[in-house]
């Protein structure tokens, strides 16, 4: 095994800003093979990528993590996604109903730290039991939806699941999204028309006023609009020097140094 840091993509990191979205996905294959995976939350930039991804051949499993209290629009649009783009979608779940939950350790979505512990629970830990079975996870944050994905990188380590997170859509721009969705028509969460710019479970998530941050309705019982749950390793404060380990051949291939693929 080797280590992969943070520090080792910087060089990617520069070359890939002037990659397009499919370019990027099409090196995510290249390298990763079967061992890639796509995560997805049903949202406007997740609609994007899995129809990306229903472009290619190769049919990329599609992660998706519901935590018993999503919308029912979410669900449909992950159902009718699957049915219209032929996705491979993999259903994730938490080990235990909001029920059993509320149960056992009380409302927790209430206070800041019950929200981490639920989101940790609902959200972080169904991800973490696949973790293994992937080595790159392609991602949809875009530094357009502001807050602390304005500086997301399209390469990061997820040092909770030992993997490369690719964000393909990092860089873009709100303009490109609307022109890629209204041509290629592209399946869209409902509730977006309906004044959610971002959409999560259902207990923790409200729309949004025309002169609000994106993000305002994301936790908006607890203020002030900086929460997130943590599924995305780069939404957090970073580690001083995140590392993940992974094969020294693949390291190699994904820093391109035994590998004359050209993108
Ligand atoms: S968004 Fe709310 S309900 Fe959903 S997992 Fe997080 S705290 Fe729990």
């Amino acid at each position: 095994m080797s280590r992969l840091t943070q520090a080792d993509l910087a060089d990617m990191n520069k070359t890939f800003e002037g990659r397009t979205p499919q370019e990027l996905i099409r090196w995510a294959i290249d390298v990763f093979g079967e061992r890639l995976a796509a995560i997805s939350a049903m949202q406007r930039s997740g609609s994007v990528v899995c129809h990306m991804l229903s472009k290619i051949p190769m049919r990329v499993k599609v992660l998706f993590v519901d935590t018993g209290v999503l919308f029912q629009e979410t669900v449909e649009t992950r159902d009718r996604m699957r049915d219209a783009y032929g996705l491979n979608i993999v259903t994730l779940h938490p080990k235990q109903t909001m029920v059993e939950q509320t149960n056992e350790l009380g409302v927790l979505y209430l206070t800041p730290e019950g929200q981490e512990q639920c989101c940790e629970l609902r959200k972080v830990q169904p991800l973490k039991e696949v973790a293994g079975e992937y080595d790159a996870m392609i991602g949809s944050l875009r530094r357009g939806d502001g807050g602390r994905r304005s500086v997301c990188p399209i390469l990061s380590v997820d040092t909770n699941m030992n993997c490369v997170r690719i964000n393909p859509l990092a860089n873009f721009s709100d303009d490109e999204m609307t022109a890629y969705i209204e041509e290629n028509n592209v399946i869209i969460n409902p509730l977006h028309e309906q004044g959610f710019p971002t959409i999560g479970c259902n207990r923790c998530t409200t729309p949004v006023l025309d002169n609000e941050p994106r993000r305002a309705g994301r936790w908006r019982h607890l203020g002030p609009w900086s929460q997130y749950c943590g599924i995305n390793p780069t939404d957090l404060d970073a580690e001083s020097a995140p590392a993940i380990d992974l094969p020294q051949d693949l390291v190699d291939r994904i820093l391109g140094r035994e590998t004359d693929f050209v993108i």
